[in-house]
Parts: structure tokens; sequence; C-alpha cells
């Protein structure tokens, strides 16, 4: 007979499991929505107050390690928002049941504590990690004679 812990912890799993089975579309990456200047002096962006361009809408998400982006219309940013929530949600819930799923192996298994993983991973990754040839060693200057 499982302990009252092992049950309730099977009712937060069954909560979960059916949260996901609600889970509609669900869209990689993140969104960004950036107004600019051209740099133009006398566009509309340089004016006082400025008129920016854009907005321009970025899909940002990864594939094969690589970063890759696509703009998006304003209509398909409206169309799709609710996949990009849709993911959010889902990256919580898969985190809600690791964490409960810890929980109940130390449970099981006697052990006093578990550590936690470390939270859902970023949602975007750096384009590439620093450059170690930049900035440029500089050349120390050799033996000069005098
Ligand atoms: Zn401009």
């Amino acid at each position: 007979m499982p302990a009252p812990e092992g049950r309730s912890a099977d009712r937060a799993r069954a909560e979960i499991a059916a949260a996901l089975g609600q889970t509609g579309f669900t869209l990689p990456g993140s969104i960004t929505i950036r107004r600019t200047r051209c740099g133009k002096p006398r566009c509309a962006c340089a004016a006082d107050p400025p008129s920016l361009h854009g907005p321009y809408i970025q899909w940002t998400r990864t594939v094969h390690g690589k970063t890759v982006t696509r703009l998006l219309t304003p209509a398909q940013y409206q169309a799709y928002a609710p996949w990009f929530a849709s993911a959010r949600r889902l990256r919580e819930l898969a985190a809600q049941l690791e964490d409960l799923s810890l929980a109940e192996m130390a449970r099981a298994e006697g052990w006093a504590k578990i550590t936690p993983g470390t939270a859902a991973p970023p949602r975007t990754r750096p384009v590439r990690g620093p450059n170690p040839n930049y900035p440029k060693p500089r050349e120390t200057p050799g033996d000069q004679s005098a």
C-alpha cells in the first residue's frame, strides 16, 4: 500500500498530465519586438520626437545548435502568439513534473535531500560564445636594438 505522500504525488502528477493534455500547438524560440533608427540624419526616425522604424517582430530559435531568426508580420505574430504562450506553459509543466519526480524519487529511496535541477533553460542561446581572438592579443614589441 503506497504511503499517503505517494498518493498525493500521484494526484499532483495527474493534474500536470491533465494540463499537458490540454496543450495546443507549441512553437520553439522567442519573440523580440524592436523599433529602430536607420541612422539617416533627415529620416523621421531622427526627428524629435522620433518616429522609429518597425515594429520588427523577430522570431529567434535554435536549429541544430545554431540561432535562426525570421521576421514575422504583425498578423502572423497575432495568429501565433498563443502557440508561443503554449510553449512557455509546456516548459513550466515539464519543470513541475521533474521537480515532483525528483521529490518522489527522494521519498521512495529515503534520501534526505535531493538537489533540484536548474530552472527551465533559457529560451534562446547567445549567437555564439565569446571569440577568444577578439580583441586580438596585442603583439608585444620584440627586442629592439638601441
Ligand atoms: Zn530612419
